[in-house]
């Protein structure tokens, strides 16, 4: 078996960005090893509060100083399209990077690439098509006028599954805005980040717009979430941290957007196309090793059709080739780091003390020098267990059956969360009725984990606050003014 491309000879070592300088950090190094193949991949800067400091005041510097905000859209424009031209010149070696650090396959990093690319150029669309409103209505004396305006300096802290995309889902459309921003990749992938950082140098974006440092939840995610001087956080990772982002944001009263944990129901009708809805659920909860905010963990079947769909499910997940990600074959990779590779194997152990049938899967995997766990499927999950609950973030679903479709709506709903769902059916007014009852902000009828610029994406109950892409994705970012402006004689107040 050909393995391409070679891992590298040394790891690559990347500087922080704040106020236009690259720079190391007083805190030191973070040295990250491929989770595939236990080899040194990369060296990112161990950031500090005090470099978060710096970075505020330098985001502030342009924010207030002008020459971002301010510009015409069509120049702020220019350079978001330039930067996603530069993301697909440069796709190759982003995705290397991405892979060694995530241990995704790399096919499957080019096309994160690829569509990181499409939302910065959907975002340049935005900056031009961001506009207010007027209120020509109120009398002949009086004129309204509302206005979008950047809400200001934003703090964007993300995660580790998906790092140069979800970054792409966000930083654009701050950027069409109008605002500046201090950044926080995860300190397990930050490298793409740091590329991003260099591509809109390149791109022409000011000095200051774009302050990247990099490190661990604390101190940096903490100084940002804690910063007084910051207007706006935009968070997406883990409930916990979420809910601490919310408490920290209290001491200014900043705005808080969050994109946060889910536990996915499948939901599948007796008359669904089997075959179409096996396949769509394997890459549903296998995709990225399971390490998805909306992989479809539980899976919710019509109990006439549970035996045939569960053999077709064990069928593909025996096919599905888990191994090296730089091995073009090889459809899912690497489990992050052993942190959560042993959380994953602890929540397995759970699921079979708690009465769970595991039917297939439940170990690790060779190679041992990186961190793979089997496919793993479970029958006769009930609503009790831990695996039917807790985000397991791994290979690893849940069967259960329904009898009426209310039954299905109310196990659907049966979490905390309310992030994504899937439908697999063939009866309209089935697909429908579940469509509107369950509680979820993204959803998928007889495909999954789809979608696009163009469409809206966040979480209902505690899976988030707010809405990334689309339409609503720049809008997240800005204030409305509203001005009144009297155009008449005053009448007096004063008598
Ligand atoms: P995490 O919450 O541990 O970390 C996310 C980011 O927050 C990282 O950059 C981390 O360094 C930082 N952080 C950690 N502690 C912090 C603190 N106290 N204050 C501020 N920042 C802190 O999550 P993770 O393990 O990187 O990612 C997995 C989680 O993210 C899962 O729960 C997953 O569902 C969620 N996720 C959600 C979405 C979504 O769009 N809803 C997308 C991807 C991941």
């Amino acid at each position: 078996m050909t393995v391409h491309p070679k891992l590298p000879s040394a790891p690559r070592k990347f500087q922080n960005l704040i106020g236009g300088s690259w720079g190391d950090s007083q805190g030191g190094e973070i040295v990250r090893l491929s989770p595939a193949h236990g080899v040194p991949v990369s060296v990112v800067p161990r950031g500090t509060a005090a470099d978060v400091d710096k970075a505020v005041a330098a985001a502030r510097r342009r924010f207030e100083g002008g020459g971002w905000a301010e510009i015409p859209a069509a120049s702020r424009a220019a350079i978001l399209r330039k930067a996603a031209d530069l993301i697909l010149q440069q796709k190759d070696e982003l995705a290397l990077i991405e892979t060694l650090e995530s241990g995704k396959p790399l096919w499957q990093s080019v096309n994160e690439v690829t569509g990181a690319a499409d939302l910065w150029y959907y975002a340049s669309g935005q900056a031009q098509a961001m506009h207010g409103e007027t209120f020509n209505n109120l009398g002949h004396d009086s004129l309204g006028l509302v206005l979008r305006e950047p809400i200001g300096v934003v703090g964007l802290i993300t995660p580790w599954n998906f790092p140069f995309y979800i970054l792409a889902e966000r930083l654009p459309f701050i950027l069409a805005a109008g605002c500046t921003v201090v950044m926080k990749p995860s300190e397990h992938t930050s490298s793409t980040t740091l590329m991003m950082g260099r591509i809109l140098e390149q791109a022409g974006l000011p000095e200051g717009v774009v302050n990247i440092v990099t490190g661990y939840g604390d101190p940096v995610g903490q100084a940002i979430v804690n910063h007084m001087d910051i207007d706006m956080v935009s968070f997406t990772g883990s409930t916990r941290v979420g809910r601490s982002t919310v408490i920290a944001s209290a001491a200014n009263i900043k705005k808080v957007s969050l994109e946060l944990g889910g536990k996915n129901p499948v939901v599948v009708t007796a008359d669904a196309d089997l075959d179409k809805a096996a396949d769509g659920i394997v890459y549903g909860v296998l995709h990225n090793a399971g390490q998805c905010c909306v992989s479809g963990s539980r899976l919710i079947v019509h109990e006439s059709v549970e035996k045939p769909l569960t053999e077709r499910i064990l069928e593909l997940m025996g096919k599905v080739r888990v191994g090296d990600p730089l091995v073009p074959e090889n459809r899912v990779g690497a489990i992050v780091n052993e942190t959560q590779m042993t959380r994953i194997l602890g929540l397995i152990d759970q699921g079979k003390s708690q009465g769970g049938k595991l039917v297939t899967g439940g170990a690790r995997m060779e190679p041992r020098a990186g961190y793979f766990v089997e496919p793993t499927l479970f029958t006769g999950v009930t609503r009790d267990m831990t695996i039917a609950r807790e985000e397991v973030f791994g290979p690893v679903l849940g069967i259960s059956t329904f009898r009426s479709t209310a039954d299905a709506i109310r196990m659907a709903n049966d979490t905390e969360y309310g992030l994504a769902a899937t439908i697999w059916s063939s009866d309209l007014r089935k697909s429908m009725d579940l469509m509107r009852g369950i509680r979820a902000g993204r959803m998928w009828i007889n495909t999954t984990i789809t979608g696009g610029p163009e469409m809206p994406i966040g979480g209902y109950k505690q899976s988030g606050l707010g809405r990334e892409t689309g339409p609503s994705g720049i809008d997240e970012y800005t204030e409305v003014k509203s001005v009144i402006v009297d155009l008449g004689a005053r009448q007096p107040w004063v008598i």
